[in-house]
């Protein structure tokens, strides 16, 4: 059947969720991934040629986008630092202020990297492709991520182990690779508190999980206060730890490393100029708390 302006139809039909402008993106993003069109076939109108199988693809997709699920879990993937990273309800979407702290770490010469509460792998497997000689580790508590991060791993084809770690459970004694050499602790934990949920949007409160993303109001640092002990664990004199944070508590964390023992301690923006992210260095094994 020859259809009159599909791509038209589409994007109208996501304005239902998004402004125009997002609406057309997402529309021509669908029309390349489903149907391989590029935006000049779909302005020469050749998305009106495609078989009746595809466009019902493309419609049902566009279904649920509307109804808000979050793009990239409708299709299954999301780009960041240059690798095709595969998502699904149960991890958390790379977002591109993690992209700008990976690119951050290209200063540093690590030769083990960990990265904590590790998702789909994001951190991890990029930190691999920018340091293939280094040992890294993915550690999340979920067995649904682990699952999903092993699986870019071998899509990828970058050696990474990812490994069933409770962060905040100190109990479980360190596992592992050798202290030798510059170490690189590496996390984006959960860091939202509970009371700023009212302004997030909603496609990300009922789609992506709480558990990535939430801690209690009254203890937002539980995940950097655990981070840091680890690092005394995990890492060498001289080694580095960066840590994505909430933009209010930033100054609060690097407060905290200082406080533990870490040296450089200092706060970084991302790419939106929200101070986001907080790198610090190791100093003496001989401080314990
Ligand atoms: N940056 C994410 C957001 O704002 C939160 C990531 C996290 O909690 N680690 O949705």
């Amino acid at each position: 059947m020859q259809y009159t302006n599909i791509f038209h139809t589409l994007k109208k039909e996501l304005q239902s969720s998004y402004s125009q402008r997002e609406a057309e993106t997402i529309a021509f993003w669908l029309l390349e991934d489903v149907a391989g069109l590029t935006r000049s076939d779909v302005l020469m109108g050749r998305a009106d040629l495609l078989s009746d199988e595809l466009i019902g693809r493309l419609q049902q997709m566009v279904r649920r986008i509307a109804q808000g699920e979050p793009v990239q879990y409708v299709l299954g993937y999301t780009d960041f630092c240059n690798l095709r990273i595969g998502v699904a309800p149960g991890v958390l979407i790379p977002r591109p202020e993690t992209a700008d702290m990976v690119e951050m770490c290209r200063q540093f010469a690590p030769t083990h990297i960990y990265d904590l509460c590790t998702g789909s792998g994001c951190i991890a497997l990029a930190l691999k492709k920018m340091f293939p000689k280094a040992t890294v580790e993915g550690w999340d508590i979920s067995d649904k991520a682990l699952d999903i991060a092993r699986q870019n791993a071998e899509d990828l084809e970058l050696d990474v182990t990812f490994r069933h770690v409770d962060v905040l459970d100190g109990s479980s004694p360190p596992v592992g690779m050798s202290r030798r050499g510059i170490g690189l602790l590496i996390s984006n934990p959960p860091y939202v508190c509970d009371s700023e949920r009212a302004e997030m949007e909603r496609n990300v409160l009922e789609h992506e999980p709480a558990e990535a993303l939430f801690v209690p109001d009254d203890d937002p640092l539980l995940f950097y206060r655990a981070i840091a002990t680890w690092g005394h664990y995990l890492l060498s004199d001289g080694g580095h730890v960066m840590v994505e944070t909430n933009r209010r508590y930033a100054h609060d964390v690097a407060d905290l490393f200082r406080s533990k023992g870490y040296d450089e301690a200092e706060v970084l923006k991302d790419c939106f100029s929200n101070d986001r992210m907080v790198q610090c260095q190791k100093i003496s094994t001989a401080v314990v708390q």
